[in-house]
C-alpha cells in the first residue's frame, strides 16, 4: 500500500535524477524519492527567507531526506512477520509486565518529535513473546507519522492478535514538541494514553494492579 502510493506520486513528479545521482536507495525512500524530500527542504528554506546555498544549509536538504529515511523505518516493518518466530509456549498465566520502554515518534499533525515512554502488560493464554520483542513493536509504531492515541491502539491489539492473552494493557506517557514548542506552549504538560483490553477492561482489580505498577505520569521523560 504505502509502496503503491509511493510509485503513483513518482510518476505524477517526473524524474529527480540530478538528486537521484548523489543519494542511495533507503529502506523507506528510494534515491528519488529522497531527491523530492530534498528538493522540497529546498524550497521551505527559500520559503522562510533563508539562502540554500549558504555554506551550513548545503547539504542541509540530503541530511533532512537521509534522516526521514530513518525515522519512518516503522512503514517497512512487518510487527507480525517479527514476532512470530518469537512465541513460546509455557503454562504461565501470571501477569508480564515490561515498564518505561523508551520510544521517539513523528506527531502526523506537525512532523514534529513525540517522545516518551510506552508500558505494557498482558496476561498469557498458554503464549508468550520473546521479552525484548515488546520494546521491538513500540519501535516498530513509534516511527511512523503517528498520533499517540492510535499508536497505543496499535501495539494492543497486534499483542492481542499475535499471543491471544486473557488481556492485554498498553500505556503511553508522551511530551509533544508541537505543545511545548509551539501553540500552547505548555513544557511539563504530558500526555497519557492506555488502552485495555480483555481482563484488563473487564476487571478493575487487574486493571489497577499494572497501573500501580507503573505509577504516576514520570516527570522525567526521558
Ligand atoms: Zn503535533
Amino acid at each position: 500500500m504505502f509502496i503503491m502510493n509511493q510509485k503513483a506520486y513518482l510518476d505524477e513528479v517526473g524524474s529527480h535524477d540530478d538528486w537521484g545521482a548523489i543519494m542511495e536507495d533507503g529502506p523507506v525512500l528510494s534515491a528519488r524519492c529522497k531527491g523530492v524530500v530534498a528538493d522540497s527542504v529546498t524550497q521551505i528554506l527559500r520559503a522562510v527567507g533563508e539562502d540554500p546555498e549558504r555554506e551550513g544549509l548545503l547539504k542541509t536538504p540530503e541530511r533532512v531526506a537521509r534522516a526521514y529515511d530513518e525515522l519512518l523505518i516503522g512503514y517497512r516493518l512487518d510487527p507480525m512477520a517479527e514476532l512470530n518466530n518469537a512465541l513460546f509456549d509455557v503454562a504461565y498465566s501470571e501477569m508480564v509486565i515490561v515498564t518505561d520502554i523508551d520510544f521517539y515518534s513523528l506527531c502526523e499533525h506537525h512532523m514534529l518529535p513525540f517522545i516518551g515512554k510506552a508500558h505494557v502488560a498482558y496476561i498469557p493464554d498458554k503464549k508468550v513473546v520473546g521479552l525484548s520483542k515488546i520494546p521491538r513493536i513500540v519501535e516498530i509504531y513509534a516511527r511512523r507519522l503517528q498520533i499517540q492515541e492510535r499508536m497505543t491502539r496499535q501495539i494492543a491489539q497486534l499483542i492481542d492478535e499475535l499471543l491471544h492473552p486473557l488481556g492485554v494493557a498498553v500505556v503511553i506517557d508522551g511530551l509533544h514538541m508541537c505543545m511545548t514548542m509551539r501553540g500552547v506552549k505548555k513544557a511539563n504538560a504530558r500526555m497519557r494514553t492506555s488502552t485495555v483490553l480483555g481482563v484488563f477492561a473487564a476487571n478493575s482489580k487487574t486493571r489497577s494492579e499494572f497501573m500501580d505498577h507503573i505509577g504516576p505520569v514520570s516527570r522525567v521523560i526521558l
